[in-house]
């Protein structure tokens, strides 16, 4: 027995020269017999690792084992003693075929992988390093103990990622043959099994109607190509792979160089399938473009700089511009916007994006149409805010408003304010005289005589009549004075920053030319005016009862003249 161990191991050791092969016993046999005594002491009392010393012959008893081993194992050095290797190993008693196997084997050899069961009834991953050794005459076998739990845990880890991701990764060697392909990749491309696409090239996945046989399918150099020959690797490119069936689907591709010893052996390529993500966009500017308006979007950035990134294709007619017009580019948007305007909108959008509340505005642009604009921000992780918003046109609304607020604030006959406009103004005038002391003066007119000018020269011609007043009076007032119709043919007249010297020369002046007028047919009007100042503490209706005894007494004089309340 121990003479075939030695002869053994003379012949192992050095005639197996597979690299990674167990390097512990020389060729020249120093470690049999008593010397492999002293070696193996040192080697238990230095050596990190768990060894145990296993006789194959007594049924595979533990003979020794280092202090390590005793930490590892949880079991005292005696313990372990005591133990088989079946009783550590959990195969049981089916480990000792192997162990007779391995005992048998000539020098150095390949490790074996394990579970151990260590004291406290855990199981870990571990990697025998086993070889024969002759001690005392015995052959035994000397186990140096790697636990690999961690690794195996790792590999475990990997492969379940690569089965899992949503990610399609595959590899290829360097004539562009595929060595590996995760289930992804391989549904993506329209198999069933990864071993339908091993070692298929993969230039029929990156080119339309793939020739075999040429690297590039005879067109330019594909980037995953260059990958291989540069060691360079793509990022994030948007390209097209085929399937099997030559139909193409949109990706986003990674490739990355697989180096060995300082050269390139393969790529590894990882595309993420961007169908759905396409289908998605579609959607958003289909629904984009069904909207009654136009959808925009825009960027602001911490610093303030803010930027248009889209508009759907309604907007190139709301904004009056060609519809291949680049809108998100500021000389395209500029002259179409009024300046104000858009600082205004750019004020606007700003405070909305810092307070994160929805913006609206509405600007005037070129050719005076209006748009409203109504726009929600979304602050992203970097610090800009994204705004999603929606732009639409106005300009009929504005005129219909402009339009109610013109009938709610004047009369339509004459075109001069209305009563309550008059009224308003008056308030504001009465509150400046309150607060500041600055008078003011109000006239009241009325047509002398006018039931008797529509009874000659018609209704309308008494209209015609009004207007023509309400022209003369107007034509010489100053911005600041305010004309009203008060009734039917009675108009009345407010002068600020006036005194009732001056005023009464206005009024007289107007006077004279409302009776010079003559008209289209062919009568003539005159008016009588009451007029007065409001003294300081003087309430507005006790003034319009002065100037109103005014114009009656201008009336009861014969009328076309001013009288002073
Ligand atoms: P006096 O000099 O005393 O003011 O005489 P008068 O006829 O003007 O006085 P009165 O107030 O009795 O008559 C006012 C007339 O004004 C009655 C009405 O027919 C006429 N009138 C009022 N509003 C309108 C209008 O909108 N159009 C026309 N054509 N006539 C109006
Ligand atoms: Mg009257
Ligand atoms: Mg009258």
């Amino acid at each position: 027995m121990a003479e075939q161990g030695e002869r053994d191991m003379d012949g192992g050791a050095s005639a197996d020269p597979r690299p990674g092969a167990f390097p512990l016993w020389p060729a020249d046999g120093s470690m049999c017999g008593i010397d492999g005594a002293g070696v193996l002491d040192a080697l238990f009392s230095t050596n990190a690792a768990p060894i145990l010393l296993i006789d194959p012959g007594r049924d595979g008893a533990i003979v020794d084992a280092n202090p390590r081993a005793a930490v590892f194992y949880g079991h005292s050095r005696d313990r372990l003693r005591s133990l088989h290797v079946w009783d550590i190993n959990q195969l049981g008693r089916a480990i000792l075929p192997a162990m007779r196997e391995i005992a048998s084997w000539e020098g150095g050899h390949y490790p074996q992988r394990f579970h151990h069961r260590l004291a406290d009834g855990s199981v870990r991953d571990v990697q025998v390093y086993a070889g024969p050794i002759h001690l005392g005459g015995r052959k035994l076998l000397l186990c140096i103990i790697h636990d690999i739990t961690a690794v195996i845990e790792a590999e475990q880890f990997n492969r379940l990622l690569l089965e899992n991701v949503q990610v399609g990764v595959c590899g290829i060697d360097r004539s562009g043959a595929v060595t590996f392909v995760n289930p992804t990749a391989t549904s993506a491309f329209g198999f069933r099994h990864e071993s339908e696409l091993i070692r298929s090239h993969i230039g029929r996945f990156l080119f339309p109607a793939f020739p075999p046989g040429t690297a590039t399918g005879g067109v330019r150099p594909h980037p995953v190509f260059r990958v291989a020959e540069a060691g360079e690797p793509v990022r994030d490119i948007e390209t097209v792979l085929y399937r099997g069936d030559g139909t193409s689907f949109p990706v986003r591709l990674t490739a990355s160089p697989i180096r060995k010893n300082d050269g390139i052996v393969g790529v590894v390529i990882s595309f993420f399938d961007l169908t759905e993500e396409r289908e998605r966009e579609a959607q958003a500017s289909d629904l984009a473009n069904a909207l009654p308006g136009a959808v925009f979007q825009a960027e602001l950035h911490p610093g303030g700089g803010l930027r248009a990134t889209y508009f759907s294709t309604a907007a190139a007619s709301l904004f009056g511009v060609r519809p291949d017009a680049d809108l998100t580019a500021a000389r395209t948007l500029a002259p179409v916007m009024a300046m104000k305007g858009w600082a205004r909108v750019r004020h606007g959008l700003r405070q909305a994006g810092r307070a994160g509340r929805v913006w609206e505005g509405e600007m005037e642009i070129a050719g005076g149409r209006w748009v409203l604009g109504r726009a929600q921000p979304r602050r992203r992780s970097d610090g800009t805010v994204l705004f999603n918003g929606v732009l639409l046109d106005i300009t009929d609304r504005k005129g219909l408003e402009a339009e109610l607020q013109q009938a709610a604030m004047h009369d339509p006959l004459t075109g001069v304010w209305n009563r309550r406009r008059f009224q308003q103004a008056v308030g504001e005038a009465a509150a400046r005289l309150e607060r500041y002391g600055r008078p003011y003066i109000l006239a009241l007119m009325d047509i002398d005589h006018f039931k008797r000018f529509n009874d000659t020269h018609g209704h309308q011609a008494g209209d015609d009549a009004l207007r023509m007043v309400a022209a003369t009076l107007s034509d010489r007032l100053r911005r600041s004075d305010a004309l009203a119709r008060w009734g039917g043919e009675e108009f009345a007249l407010l002068l600020t920053e006036t005194d009732l010297p001056s005023a009464l020369g206005v009024l007289e002046a107007l006077r004279q030319r409302v009776s010079a007028q003559r008209m289209a047919c062919g009568g003539a009007v005159t008016i009588s005016i009451g007029v007065g100042q409001a003294r300081a503490g003087e309430d507005i209706d006790s003034l319009l009862q002065r100037v109103d005894a005014a114009l009656y007494k201008a009336k009861a004089a014969g009328r076309n003249r001013v009288e002073q309340a």
